[in-house]
């Protein structure tokens, strides 16, 4: 684990966060400045700086980070209306953490494209 990585520290309980999910594999937590009224982020536990690095060797993982995420979604009550699911890949699209990471965003409209 790269000692400077937050998420990393967070999946390592190292630094807290609001987990809303854990098990050996993937943490999910509240994001510390939220932008939606629903906003958590579900990280693995393997740390990949972004979706850029992934390969097919991922893809359970992958599958379960979002199957984990649309479970929130349930639980919150956003399915029906509808969520967002979003992974920034650089500085460009505004990825600010370096460790691979999806945001659930959802419980309001959503602008498209997004600015
Ligand atoms: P990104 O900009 O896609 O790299 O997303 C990183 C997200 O992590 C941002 O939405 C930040 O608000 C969030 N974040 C940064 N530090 C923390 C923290 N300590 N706990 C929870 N969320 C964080
Ligand atoms: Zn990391």
């Amino acid at each position: 684990m790269p000692e400077e990585c937050l998420f990393c520290k967070i999946f390592a309980r190292e630094v807290p966060a609001k987990e809303v999910f854990r098990d050996e594999e993937i943490v999910a937590f509240e994001d510390i400045r939220p932008v939606a009224p629903v906003h958590v982020l579900v990280i693995p536990k393997e740390h990949i700086p972004s979706v850029h690095e992934l390969t097919p060797a991922h893809g359970v993982m992958l599958a379960r980070m979002i199957q984990v995420a649309n479970g929130i979604a349930d639980e919150r009550k956003i399915d029906r209306d509808g969520y967002r699911l979003v992974f920034n890949k650089g500085p460009q699209a505004g990825q600010t953490v370096y460790h691979l990471h999806v945001h659930l965003l959802g419980g309001r409209a959503m602008a498209w494209p997004p600015g």
